[in-house]
């Protein structure tokens, strides 16, 4: 464990909030998040909100990311949006690989990759987002999942890309369940990437944020956020109502 790791609580708030209810929450979480020296707070927002919700965190210590973005910079790609886009709202994070994503928009490990290197070059910091299956855990191939959704971006982008990015592990049997990994679970999954990332590169192992993902709430964030690996949340759920999402950023520390 080191106490070097900021700890990162990241809201995700998917598809939801209208704009009115997007300004509302934003302001209100900007207005009761007092700056701290150990831990950030992030607000992911769907991608029509990012221009009214950047107004508002540009002013303040919260910081803006977005969910999705395209890997080219411009051309015939009808719906979607390029991260170089993302750049004229000062947006400082980018969600790629979440595994609704995956799932249902079809962001194979090549896709997350050069999203991953799309952000990078944009000064935007990637959060990967990797998880098993509840089939997969329960065949004991939680590793070997992870491991290889992490070893399909750094062929792509070398090792010492992660030195400007951060690492979600999103069990997916836990996204939007109610069901938390134990703090066992968590922890050792958490330890075992930190280890098997050393054998690529020591310094980045320690210094990366490996985020926890999976109905964190107001009540378990406490005890989860004190594992000695978990350096934070991935938070859908309870991000959305701003008292919650506060409370997990206070007891971040
Ligand atoms: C997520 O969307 O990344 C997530 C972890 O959702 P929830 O907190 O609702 O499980």
């Amino acid at each position: 464990m080191t106490d070097s790791r900021k700890k990162l609580i990241a809201g995700n708030w998917k598809m939801n909030c209208s704009r009115a209810e997007a300004l509302q929450l934003a302001s209100a979480i900007i207005a009761d998040a007092s700056e701290s020296a150990d831990s950030d707070i992030l607000v992911c927002v769907p991608a029509i909100h990012l221009a009214d919700v950047s107004k508002l965190t540009q002013n303040s210590h919260v910081k803006l990311g977005a969910q999705d973005g395209h890997w080219e910079t411009n051309g015939a790609f009808t719906g979607e949006i390029s991260v170089s886009m993302l750049g004229d709202y000062q947006v400082d994070y980018l969600l790629v690989g979440h595994s609704e994503r995956r799932e249902m928009f079809a962001d194979s490990d090549e896709r997350v990759a050069k999203k991953f290197a799309a952000a990078l070059k944009n000064d935007i910091k990637p959060i990967l987002c990797i998880g098993e299956s509840l089939e997969q855990r329960e065949q004991g191939v939680t590793l070997n999942v992870l491991q290889e959704q992490l070893q399909a971006v750094i062929n792509a982008v070398g090792i010492e890309a992660f030195a400007n990015a951060a690492i979600a592990y999103e069990p997916i049997w836990a996204i939007g369940t109610g069901k938390t990994a134990t703090l066992e679970q968590a922890q050792d999954v958490h330890s075992a990437l930190r280890s098997w990332l050393a054998n690529h590169n020591a310094e980045i192992a320690e210094n990366i944020q490996i985020l926890y993902g999976g109905s964190m709430n107001a009540g378990n964030a406490g005890d989860l956020l004190g594992q000695s690996d978990i350096d934070g949340g991935l938070i859908g759920g309870a991000s959305l109502k701003a008292e919650d999402f506060l409370k997990i950023y206070s007891v971040a520390g």
